[in-house]
């Protein structure tokens, strides 16, 4: 492989250059699918990025569509969400690509963003990803839980810029709703003085 190749693989990111003071908000999966959120979310005007798994969506496409139709940008996070560094160059390129045409049967495109299931990915996931139609494979700094905040920076704290990670789960995964989790993104956010931006707005 020459360097040159290598130049044009999607950038993978866990924070975008800016100096606004500005997180972006992803969520991942699509176990849960709670009307209320999706009601929360659009009364509020809460941008957010939504990484898709086909085997966990499958049962409610529509829940999705409507997410859509009200101006969220759904993303690829693989058919069946497994271990990428696990598989070959050759499955993982079904994983993406897979999901790529489910995404644009059912929502009427194929994205251009990806995210690797748990933040894991090696040489072949991001050329597999390239080979898929991907130009961003954006990974997080920040997790927000239903009743807590984990970091990846020692100094535990939000930056400019940062992306923001949580995930589609209600009452069976954690104590508390799709509802409660907002809460607490939308607290700690407005507290330090932070807005929501759309993430596909500064790629
Ligand atoms: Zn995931």
């Amino acid at each position: 492989m020459d360097g040159q190749e290598e130049e044009d693989l999607p950038p993978v990111f866990t924070t975008v250059p800016t100096k606004q003071k500005i997180v972006f908000l992803t969520i991942d999966d699509g176990a849960e699918k709670d009307p209320d959120f999706l009601r929360m979310m659009s009364e509020l005007k809460v941008p957010y990025t939504a990484f898709l798994s086909n085997y966990l969506i499958e049962e409610d496409y529509g829940y999705f569509r409507r997410m859509q139709a009200l101006g969220v940008t759904l993303d690829n996070h693989t058919l069946t969400h497994p271990y990428l560094p696990g598989l070959t160059y050759e499955e993982q390129k079904d994983e993406i690509c897979g999901m790529q045409a489910v995404m644009k049967r059912q929502f009427g495109k194929a994205p251009t963003v990806f995210r690797p299931p748990y933040g894991n990915y090696n040489g072949d996931t991001l050329r597999a990803a390239k080979a898929c139609g991907i130009k961003y494979a954006p990974l997080w700094d920040e997790e927000v839980f239903v009743d807590h905040w984990e970091y990846r920076d020692w100094d535990r704290s939000l930056h400019p810029g940062d992306i923001v990670l949580t995930h589609f789960r209600g009452r069976d995964d954690w104590d508390g709703t799709m509802v409660d989790d907002m809460r607490r993104f939308l607290n700690k956010v407005t507290r330090e003085g932070y807005a929501v931006a759309r993430l596909e707005d500064y790629l």
